[in-house]
């Protein structure tokens, strides 16, 4: 059975009424027969028949045993993090999510758990980082926003030799293009408000454990911290999850062909976008994914903030927001937007430099897409010829 087939069935039609669509149980509590008799549902932190389905349906895609969601990403990364107690050190991608970059520095830092940050793309450097007390490794592959890919397998191996869990935020490829519970992690955590989702309409976040035992930990902080996604939401992210094999080949041709355009337009200096063979980390890239994904980066070869804001407010089919992984095309400029809080010596060795200009390939047709793109290049080209006022040169 291919992946969209089974992920498509594995969506149950309603056993009391034969409703093909996932009922949203709005409920707080379940009425018992006597204390403790129950349908197998006692009270909706705990469990909920609508998020228990999404649950399981996560869970088969990325082929693990247990599913639990939680009211974003950032829940659910809290959750792992959970998971580790007072002492314990993780080895991080450096390349890693600003989020969980806060999470990790300005809240679990301070409860005694330290984190090293090293380049992952080459899994020695994995290895030299892992402590008598590291506890777990902390991937994210394809990375925000330069699009590193490490190799999963391989620090899975330095993982289990070494006695730490590999989690892997699989965000940026989703499961229709990557399986990291398949390629030896032991848990996937993922932003469903992004491709799982699909349709920038929530916010939501998912693990899923490859271990049975794991899961019902992650299961118990669920309920013992209470960050749960709601009924509605879970059934808005099923609804989203029935197209994402369709939604993602579209992303991966869109931007594919996005790419190629940006590599070759004179006003562009890098491209980043792993489908390239000039990418650094094709191969690995190639070997561990079906598919290269919706997310492109590249920098201008006028490297200023000012180049990037003009680029980013020229476009009309790219809407400048934050996000990615939605229907709509998004862009944004990390050096001003998701990356601002970082010091600039920092952000430019990460390669966020100041033209950084981040898309999420939404499902336009690919050649309206190149237009808007080649049509922001050439505004932003004939500003730049055109003579300043003395009204903007002053006002600037
Ligand atoms: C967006 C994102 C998150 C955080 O998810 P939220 O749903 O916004 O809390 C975590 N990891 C990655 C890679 C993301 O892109």
């Amino acid at each position: 059975m291919s992946n969209a087939t089974q992920l498509i069935h594995s969506i149950p039609v309603d056993p009391l009424t034969g409703s093909i669509s996932v009922p949203i149980y709005q409920t707080s509590t379940f009425v018992q027969e006597a204390p403790g008799v129950n349908k197998g549902f006692d009270y909706a932190r705990s469990n909920n028949p609508t998020r228990a389905t999404l649950e399981s349906i996560v869970a088969q895609l990325e082929e693990g045993a247990v599913g639990v969601a939680f009211g974003s990403g950032l829940a659910a990364i809290d959750a792992v993090l959970k998971l580790l107690k007072s002492g314990d050190e993780i080895v991080a991608v450096d390349d890693i999510y600003g989020g969980a970059f806060r999470l990790f520095t300005h809240v679990y830092e301070k409860f005694g758990i330290k984190v090293h940050y090293t380049d992952t793309t080459d899994a020695a450097n994995v290895f030299e980082a892992i402590t008598p007390e590291t506890k777990l490794i902390w991937l994210e592959t394809p990375t925000n926003p330069t699009l590193k890919v490490s190799d999963i397998k391989a620090i899975a191996k330095i993982a289990k030799a070494r006695g730490c869990l590999l989690c892997v935020d699989n965000t940026f490829a989703s499961p229709a293009l990557q399986k990291p519970l398949t390629l030896g992690a032991d848990i996937v955590v993922h932003s469903g408000t992004k491709y799982l989702g699909g349709h920038s309409d929530l916010i939501a976040g998912l693990v899923v454990t490859k271990d049975q035992a794991l899961g019902e930990q992650v299961k118990f902080l669920q309920n013992a911290s209470g960050a749960i996604l709601s009924p509605f939401d879970s059934w808005l992210l099923i609804r989203g999850l029935e197209t994402l094999h369709l939604r993602v080949k579209q992303h991966c041709l869109n931007a594919g062909e996005v790419a190629l355009f940006l590599q070759s337009h004179p006003a562009v200096d890098k491209v980043y976008y792993p489908g390239l063979t000039s990418h650094i980390n094709h191969d690995i890239a190639k070997s561990q994914a079906s598919g290269f994904g919706g997310i492109i980066s590249f920098t201008l070869k006028d490297d200023t903030i000012a180049a990037a804001n003009a680029f980013v407010c020229a476009t009309k089919y790219f809407k400048l927001a934050e996000s990615l992984g939605g229907v709509k095309s998004l862009l944004c400029s990390p050096a001003q937007m998701t990356h601002k809080s970082i010091p600039v010596e920092k952000r430019l060795a990460a390669g966020v430099q100041d033209s950084l200009i981040r898309l999420s390939v939404g499902l336009e047709e690919a050649e309206d897409l190149i237009k808007d793109l080649e049509q922001a290049f050439e505004k932003i080209a004939a500003n730049k010829a055109r003579p300043v006022s003395l009204t903007e040169a002053i006002a600037n």
